[in-house]
C-alpha cells in the first residue's frame, strides 16, 4: 500500500486515542525509531519529548532489549500462567519485591496498567470483605487523578475531566478528595488535611481504600504535589483502617529522580500499580503489588482465592524485556542522568514563568511542564513542533515532556527550545 493509502485508510478506519472518526487529527506515519530520534515516513528525524507516553526510558530500538526479546523468542513467546511458570516470571517477581518500598512481596502481573488498577481495587475489595467488612466497598481518589481508562478505573479518575458524565449511570459511585494543593516544597500543616480527614472520618464505615498517584498527577493535570502530602495521607489511612493504592505506573522507574515516588515520602503502600516504563516501553506488561496482611486476609475469606486471570498473564516475552529493562536502568547512573535532566529543566523552561500565556511551570525529575492559560490547540501546536524537529503531544491546557533518561544535553535544549516558542506564539495559533 502507497503512503498515502495507509494514510487514507488510517482515517477511514482506525481510532486512534480520544479521536473522533469523522474528523480526526492529522497522524505522523512513522518509519522507525533509534535511540531518542522518531523516524517518520518522509525521512524527517523528531527528537522524543514523550517517551512514548512515559514508558520508553532508555530509548528506542535498543540492542540490550532487543537482544532479550529475541532470546525469549526461541524459548517460548507465550505460555499461560495458569498451572505453569516460567524463570522470567519468577526473576522479575523477585527484582520488584527487592525494588519496590518494603512490605510488598506479592505480585500479580496483567497487562495493561488499567488492568493493574481494576486488579488493584479488586484486591482492597476482596480483603474488606475477607475480614468482615463487606460495607467497605468505596474508594477515595484525589480529584485531578487519572488511573485508567476501564470502568474500575474510570470511577476514580478526577470526576470533571474525566468520563463520569458520559457513563453516570454505569459507574460505581466513588468518593472525591480535593487535589493536592501544596507544593513539593511544602512541608504541609494540619490545616492542609482538615478537609481530606474529614472526608475519610465521615465515610471510613464505607471505604475500602485510598488511590492515589504519588506526588505527581500525571494524565489528568500533570501536577506536582508535597511528599509530606502523601506521608500524611499514609498516615490517615492507617489511622482510619482504609488501605492506599499507590499508582505509580507513570512515575515507576525514576521518572521522579526517585526509583518509586513513594520514596520521597518514605512511604509504602499497602498496594502498588506497575506499568508503563515496566517493559523499557518494549510491550504492555503491567504489575500489581501488595503486602502479605492483605495477600493472605484475602485468601483466608471466601472464596479462598484471588478472583483475576488474564489470558497474557506474565507473558514471557513482557517479563523478559522488563527483567532486561530493569537491569539497564540499575547499571546506568539514571539518578545522575533524571536530576541533571532536571536541572537543565528548571534552567532551561525558567524564562517561561514570564510569558503572559503561561500560568506555571512545573519540573520535577525527567518532566516538564508549561501548564497554559486556556487549552492549547493540539493540531495547530503539533505541526509547529514537527516543523521543529522535536515530538511533543500537548493536551488541554498542558505543554509537557518527559523524555527519554538518555536524552542529550543538546537535544534536551531543542525540546525546551520549541516548548518555549510554542509558548511565545500561542497566540498566532489559536
Ligand atoms: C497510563 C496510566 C494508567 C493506565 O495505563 P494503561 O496502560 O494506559 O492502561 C493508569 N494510571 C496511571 C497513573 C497512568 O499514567
Amino acid at each position: 500500500m502507497s503512503l498515502e493509502d495507509q494514510l487514507a485508510f488510517d482515517r477511514e478506519n482506525i481510532w486512534h486515542p480520544y479521536t473522533s472518526l469523522l474528523d480526526p487529527l492529522p497522524v505522523y506515519p512513522v518509519e522507525s525509531a533509534s535511540g531518542t530520534r522518531i523516524r517518520l515516513a518522509d525521512g524527517r528525524e523528531l527528537i522524543d519529548g514523550m517517551s512514548s507516553w512515559w514508558a520508553v526510558i532508555h530509548g528506542y530500538n535498543h540492542p540490550v532489549l532487543n537482544r532479550a526479546l529475541l532470546e525469549q523468542t526461541q524459548k517460548a513467546a507465550h505460555v499461560m500462567f495458569g498451572g505453569l511458570t516460567h524463570e522470567p516470571a519468577v526473576e522479575l517477581a523477585r527484582l520488584l519485591i527487592q525494588l519496590t518500598p518494603a512490605g510488598l512481596d506479592k505480585v500479580f502481573f496483567s497487562d495493561s496498567g488499567s488492568v493493574a488498577v481494576e486488579v488493584a481495587l479488586k484486591m482492597a475489595l476482596q480483603y474488606q470483605q475477607s475480614r468482615g467488612k463487606a460495607s467497605k466497598n468505596r474508594f477515595l481518589s484525589l480529584k485531578r487523578g487519572y488511573h485508567g481508562d476501564t470502568f474500575g478505573a474510570m470511577s476514580v479518575c478526577d470526576p470533571d475531566t474525566g468520563m463520569h458524565r458520559l457513563f453516570s449511570g454505569f459507574l460505581p459511585q466513588n468518593l472525591f478528595a480535593p487535589a493536592p494543593e501544596c507544593a513539593f516544597e511544602h512541608e504541609c500543616t494540619p490545616e492542609c488535611f482538615h478537609e481530606i480527614e474529614e472526608l475519610i472520618s465521615t465515610h471510613r464505615r464505607k471505604l475500602a481504600a485510598l488511590i492515589l498517584e504519588p506526588v505527581v498527577q500525571g494524565a489528568g493535570g500533570m501536577r506536582i504535589y508535597s511528599p509530606k502530602y502523601l506521608a500524611g495521607l499514609r498516615r490517615l489511612c492507617t489511622n482510619y483502617d482504609i488501605l492506599l493504592i499507590a499508582d505509580e505506573i507513570a512515575t515507576g522507574f525514576g521518572r521522579t529522580g526517585k526509583m518509586f515516588a513513594c520514596e520521597h515520602a518514605s512511604i509504602s503502600p499497602d498496594i502498588l500499580c506497575l506499568g508503563k516504563a515496566l517493559t523499557g516501553g518494549y510491550m504492555s506488561q503491567a504489575a500489581t503489588l501488595c503486602t502479605s496482611e492483605v495477600a493472605e486476609t484475602i485468601c483466608r475469606g471466601n472464596p479462598g482465592v484471588f478472583m483475576h486471570g488474564p489470558t497474557f498473564m506474565a507473558n514471557p516475552l513482557a517479563c523478559s524485556v522488563a527483567l532486561a529493562s530493569i537491569g539497564l536502568l540499575k547499571d546506568s547512573n539514571w539518578k545522575d542522568r533524571v536530576l541533571k535532566i532536571q536541572e537543565q529543566l528548571r534552567s532551561e523552561l525558567a524564562p517561561a514563568d514570564d510569558l503572559p500565556d503561561v500560568r506555571r511551570v512545573r519540573t520535577l525529575g525527567a518532566i516538564g511542564v508549561l501548564e497554559m492559560e486556556s487549552r492549547v490547540p493540539t493540531a495547530g501546536l503539533q505541526r509547529m513542533f514537527v516543523r521543529e524537529g522535536v515530538w511533543i503531544r500537548p493536551f488541554l491546557n498542558l505543554i509537557y515532556i518527559m523524555p527519554p533518561y538518555v536524552i542529550q544535553p543538546g537535544d534536551l535544549s531543542r525540546l525546551t527550545s520549541a516548548m518555549l516558542k510554542a509558548a511565545r506564539e500561542i497566540r498566532n495559533l489559536l
